[in-house]
């Protein structure tokens, strides 16, 4: 069966190459270009039969065809010979490596002499730890309208003063001054609590909107000797508050597993309402029975995602391996969403949007992996899962494990990343890597039809084997 599904992709490739006449570089996509990097690879496809060198090295053709092949790049113009024996057919490259000077360091922090308030313009604001836009640094995501205490400015953030010794940044472009603005520390009116079969609600009114920022509570476990990540509760802090140590409000959410996806915003009445949704309990023979699942084919439309050793687009894999997802999730009994179910393109928030929309219980975004040139001699493989929040990590530990072992991929690891379409705390929101679409190994499973759906039995069981854990 393997060696048909090698020998289909070899007569296809055969059928590629004799008409283009010579090895087929994917990447670097043109025949001059610039990279700013010590190091790159050409990808691409050729005849397995063909002795394949570029500039005199040996290449090592997979026997579907394609090729992998990590080149070192000096400053300046770097010239590549690909050339498979036949010398009619000899192909030339030209990478030019800048040459960069050291970037002056970015201005000093200056201090302002009076303390003064702004207002958040827009919502979905990141208030950050730094004053840059590393990912692990988001703290909170503000509404239109929080005013902030803003004591000094650096490098197009202002610095706010939370309270005593608590600090944040934001970026210049999403406030305004306002002089004329009470910031006198606020109180709180009322509290209200509720609980249904589903979630549980916190409801605290204030007479003013003031920021706040509402955070995991964390615990690592040894499983596997691996240190594990497990959010257990919620913790928020509302700053401005008169009556509490520092203006600090405080207060533990805990949760009686670990956590499953909330919600934190005011309405129009100043009332905080935070959602925190309770872990279904379910039945051991159906355990995805009714569970919301949407699923993100990655890219589409205009936007490829990587390109394959064979030529094949990302974003065409991405949305096999969701349609196969999605049929083998519904035979279970899963309500399953698309974000799209064609070639079309959606934007980033869109998709975060859709699931919202949806009231999906999980998210799960579909990728197929590529490297920067800068880690080219990694030669990185396998499969690999992504989280922001962790509460999601677990998922994205299950997912890891039941994929790699039933599908024999490499592990490539959990992360946490900030990735846009899983910095959504409704939802567990992962994305999933299934494989390197640039590694030939991989490459040629990713094509692989029988794989998909393979794959998308694996998610079954790993999606499964979450719920059931999840009641023990
Ligand atoms: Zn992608």
């Amino acid at each position: 069966m393997k060696d048909l599904k090698y020998l289909i992709i070899f007569l296809l490739t055969l059928c590629m190459c004799s008409r283009v006449n010579a090895a087929n570089i994917v990447y670097p996509k043109t025949t001059t270009t610039k990279i700013n990097s010590p190091v790159t690879f050409f990808i691409g496809n050729e005849k397995p039969d063909k002795k394949l060198k570029i500039n005199g090295e040996e290449v090592t053709v997979h026997p579907s065809g394609g090729f992998y092949h990590v080149v070192k790049l000096n400053d300046g113009n770097n010239v590549f010979t690909i050339d498979n024996g036949n010398s009619s057919e000899t192909k030339t490259y030209t990478i030019i490596k800048p040459i960069i000077k050291e970037t002056e360091d970015n201005q000093e922090y200056v201090s302002f002499d009076n303390d003064m308030t702004y207002i958040t313009i827009a919502d979905n604001v990141p208030l950050r730890a730094f004053p840059n836009e590393s990912g692990q640094g988001r703290l909170q995501h503000l509404q239109k309208g929080i005013p902030l205490n803003i004591i000094g400015e650096q490098a197009g953030y202002y610095k706010a003063k939370l309270a005593r010794d608590d600090y944040a940044w934001i970026d210049k472009k999403y406030v305004f001054r306002n002089d004329n603005f009470d910031n006198s520390p606020a109180k709180i009116l009322s509290y209200d609590y509720e609980e249904n079969i589903k979630d549980k609600t916190f409801t605290i009114k204030l007479d003013k909107k003031e920021p706040f920022i509402l955070s995991e509570t964390k615990t690592y476990k040894v499983i596997d000797n691996n240190y594990e990540t497990f959010a257990t509760g919620l913790d928020l802090t509302i700053y401005n508050m008169t009556g509490y140590p520092e203006n600090k409000y405080e207060l533990h959410i805990s949760s009686d597993s670990i956590l499953y996806g909330y919600k934190a915003f005011y309405n129009d009445a100043n009332e905080l309402i935070i959602k925190v949704k309770k872990h279904p309990k379910v039945s051991r023979s159906y355990p995805l029975k009714g569970v919301i699942i949407t699923l993100d084919p990655g890219h589409g439309g205009d936007e490829f995602g990587a390109i394959g050793c064979l030529g094949d687009n990302e974003k065409d894999i991405n949305l096999k391996f969701a349609l196969e997802i999605k049929k083998a999730l519904e035979k279970v009994g899963a309500t399953v969403y698309l974000t799209r179910d064609n070639d079309s393109e959606i934007g980033l928030y869109d998709r975060v949007k859709f699931s919202q929309e949806k009231n999906s219980d999980i998210f799960i975004s579909i990728h197929q992996n590529a490297l920067p040139d800068s880690q080219a001699e990694s030669m990185k493989s396998g499969t690999g899962v992504y989280y922001f929040y962790p509460q999601s990590a677990q998922l994205a530990n299950t997912i890891l494990k039941v994929l790699t072992k039933n599908l024999s991929m490499n592990n490539d690891k959990v992360h946490q990343e900030s990735f846009a379409v899983v910095r959504n705390p409704e939802s567990l929101s992962i994305l999933v890597e299934i494989g390197y679409i640039i590694n030939p190994d991989d490459n040629a499973k990713l094509i692989n039809h029988e794989f998909h759906k393979k794959t998308a039995n694996a998610f079954v069981k790993a999606l499964e084997k979450y719920y059931v854990d999840q009641q023990n």
